[in-house]
């Protein structure tokens, strides 16, 4: 593995067991994934799977997003464990493949506590965002714990918590949570314990202030997963092999993003308004879309309306003109200037001149002649040091050792394991999951949707609800 990421170019970092010499963590990526990242560091999805590899070792994948929608898995990592640790070294690396001076916007998790500690030591100034699709069905498994009733679980997270998270103001937020609360004081205190420290990484009237580019969910992570296990197509490989099948999965996607951005580049959409017209060719199709869509928005709204209710939020979070900047410009007779729009959408190429992290030669010069300038006793120590991260090798690397308690179990294949909710929802269908209902969380006022046929559960509900 180490050897083939030095004849590819990789951007790698190992580290061994001193006393065993087993490899406990390792970082790769791809160099054409390091020039994107480079150019496309905006926003970064981070989460861990299970069943890639016959050690148990969770596999880290770090993805990016191009402006062509399209996403790259910047990087990936094995460590023997998802501690705060462990996280902190890999976070590390990936800070190690930008500029100082760049800023990550957002990194967006699901609540795995180790990234969630080690994210602000290593990127106090980024954005975190939690995946929203993790909290729905954290508060599902919970609304079905307490109701006992599949139906009722996903009224409280489909239709009251949504209207909580979908909020868009301070105010409109405090209203549908005093509504959820007066419902479902049950699920209102579970939420207020686990998820209100933290509100700002969630609450769209907070995170609508954030320019995450509707990264709000771990989806593209999560499908990076799914598209590696395919091409993996098994749950018990030796880190060479992971090597291998990884790499020629990046080639395959790098082909088809570099297509996309050349489209983009080269292919003037037909039918655009003359309100768009100075942006063909030169922003990503995707933005150009975007932006029709919320002119249309703005289009079904009087003048009055959206200058008092537009709300603005494609501009905060997508860096691009919201409903009514855009009716200003149409009503002037304008056309919406390229240089307004976040520099992300502009960025039609990644292959610039600062594409690779490189490091100052004058400190390169300064450490080689200290290394000269050394007692022989220390050079020796920093020649082998040196010489085992430029010829790994010819180092006595041994394969990690297998992992004793793993998350996952290897046997069943490279599908994951059903979710806390998948488990919920199976066993209130059997009827094996009774209500642990407390009278703090009996509902105070009638439920808002009334128990049809249809939403009545299969089995026999152990709490009747009285309307
Ligand atoms: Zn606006």
């Amino acid at each position: 593995m180490l050897a083939l990421a030095v004849q590819h170019k990789y951007v790698h970092y190992w580290v061994t067991d001193q006393e065993t010499d087993e490899l406990t963590h390792v970082f790769m990526a791809h160099p054409e994934a390091v020039k994107m990242f480079r150019s496309y560091y905006y926003v970064v999805q981070i989460d861990s799977t299970y069943k890639t590899n016959e050690y148990r070792l969770p596999l880290v994948e770090m993805v990016g997003v191009t402006p062509v929608g399209k996403s790259f898995v910047i990087a990936y990592a094995l460590v023997t464990h998802e501690s705060e640790e462990k996280y902190l070294w890999v976070l590390r690396k990936l800070k190690a493949l930008l500029n100082d001076a760049v800023q990550l916007n957002a990194i967006v998790t699901d609540c795995e506590g180790g990234l969630l500690n080690a994210i602000p030591i290593v990127f106090p100034d980024s954005s975190h965002l939690l995946c929203l699709w993790h909290i729905y069905s954290n508060v599902e498994t919970k609304a079905l714990y307490i109701t006992g009733q599949d139906s009722w679980a996903k009224h409280v997270t489909c239709n009251l918590f949504q209207a909580v998270v979908e909020a868009e103001t301070e105010d409109k937020f405090n209203v549908a949570w005093g509504k959820l609360a007066r419902e479902w004081a049950g699920v209102a205190a579970y939420i207020e314990r686990q998820w209100f420290p933290h509100l700002e990484k969630w609450a769209k009237y907070r995170t609508n202030k954030i320019t995450h580019f509707g990264n709000t969910s771990t989806s593209r992570v999560e499908s990076a997963h799914a598209n590696l296990k395919r091409w993996l197509n098994s749950a018990k490989l030796a880190v060479d092999s992971i090597w291998s099948r990884f790499h020629s999965l990046m080639e395959t996607q790098h082909v088809e993003i570099r297509h996309s951005l050349e489209l983009s580049r080269s292919r003037r959409l037909t039918g655009i308004q003359r309100l768009f017209s100075r942006l063909s060719l030169k922003i990503s199709k995707n933005a150009i879309s975007e932006l029709r869509e919320e002119f249309e928005r703005g289009a079904k709204m009087t003048k009055d309306a959206l200058t008092i209710d537009c709300g603005c939020v494609k501009a905060t979070t997508l860096g691009l003109l919201c409903a009514c900047s855009l009716h200003r410009i149409s009503r002037n007779g304008s056309r919406v200037p390229v240089d307004v729009l976040h520099a992300f959408w502009r960025k039609l190429e990644y292959d610039g001149s600062e594409a690779m992290p490189t490091c100052d030669d004058d400190r390169l010069e300064e450490l080689f002649e200290e290394i000269r300038n050394a007692d022989p006793s220390m050079r020796s120590s920093m020649f082998d040091a040196l010489y085992s991260q430029i010829h790994p090798e010819q180092e006595d690397v041994n394969e990690p050792r297998v992992n004793e308690n793993p998350r996952g179990r290897p046997s069943r294949g490279t599908r994951r394991d059903p979710s806390a909710v998948e488990h919920a929802r199976v066993r209130v269908r059997v009827g094996t999951l009774s209500s642990q209902r407390t009278p703090s969380s009996t509902p105070r006022s009638t439920p808002t949707v009334p128990v049809t046929p249809s939403s009545t559960p299969r089995s026999t509900p152990t709490v009747r609800f009285t309307p």
